[in-house]
């Protein structure tokens, strides 16, 4: 559907209904490093029709409340330790808006969100978006995940938000389903339990049974495993939230790696 709208900058433009992203972002050299997960967000990226503005759910922004970045120039966070210079000199200089801010903040109804003036970008959004927005020219924001709320809550949060798809706005959820770093290899394989999860939470993705991915700590051991805590799957909650269950899901990037890291990742609606 396309509709009119006045986009950040002030000028009028026809920005098309956005889909909705879970992406699993993995480590950051993903941001700076060619290999077949950066390589295929690039691939999405250019499939993509230009969004007015997005908003990224990341697993590394945690808050007593919820809060939504709305500065004028997002810092580049380099929210990581151990990794070479070039990670910690890169910078995705995206403009934020206060604008888009008080957007959601409207949207919302029954779940407060505050302005937040400190944060930026963490690695779990512009990591992302270096490879699948690599000219940084679209306002990005980030609404952070409040640790007061369980996974029902994040879910509801996520379905008041819904409506502003309509807007132009493209929501990324950035986590990972399978994420337990205590667990780690370095190398190109998966733990059994991990490949276990990933299909499970494929296959509920797929039927759209959202109660059953909300309520993840009843589905087992390898879920145990898999989510020793949630922040990088809560993203995945606001991903489903935010769309129809009638919506389209295309994977991309299925894959467990480093032994229990899941890449799999998914564009719903289209
Ligand atoms: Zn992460």
């Amino acid at each position: 559907m396309q509709i009119q709208t006045l986009n950040a900058l002030g000028t009028d433009k026809t920005v098309p209904r956005q889909p909705v992203l879970f992406v699993g972002h993995g480590s950051p050299m993903n941001a700076i490093e060619h290999n077949r997960f950066s390589d295929m967000w690039e691939t999405v990226g250019r499939n993509l029709e230009k969004p007015r503005a997005i908003v990224c759910i990341s697993a590394h922004w945690e808050t007593a409340g919820t809060r939504v970045t709305a500065m004028d120039k997002p810092r580049t966070i380099h929210d990581f330790g151990g990794f070479p210079r070039a990670l910690f000199e890169a910078e995705y200089p995206a403009p934020g808006s206060a604008h888009i801010a008080a957007e959601l903040q409207r949207e919302s109804s029954h779940y407060r969100i505050d302005s937040d003036m400190h944060w930026g970008l963490d690695h779990g959004t512009w990591s992302v978006l270096m490879r699948m927005f690599p000219e940084a020219d679209i306002p990005v924001l980030q609404l952070s995940m409040d640790t007061r709320m369980g996974a029902d809550g994040h879910y509801a949060l996520a379905t008041e938000l819904k409506k502003l798809r309509e807007r132009g706005i493209l929501f990324i959820g950035s986590g990972n389903l399978v994420h337990n770093l205590g667990a780690v290899n370095w190398a190109d394989t998966a733990w059994s339990w991990a490949e276990e999860f990933d299909t499970i939470c494929a296959e509920y993705i797929g039927e759209r049974q959202d109660q059953k991915l909300i309520q993840y700590d009843h589905l087992g051991t390898a879920a145990k495993l898999s989510i020793p805590t949630p922040e990088h799957y809560y993203p995945l909650l606001y991903a489903l939230g935010l769309t129809e269950k009638t919506e389209t899901i295309q994977w991309f990037n299925n894959k467990v790696t480093l032994g229990s890291i899941s890449m799999r990742s998914f564009i719903a609606g289209s």
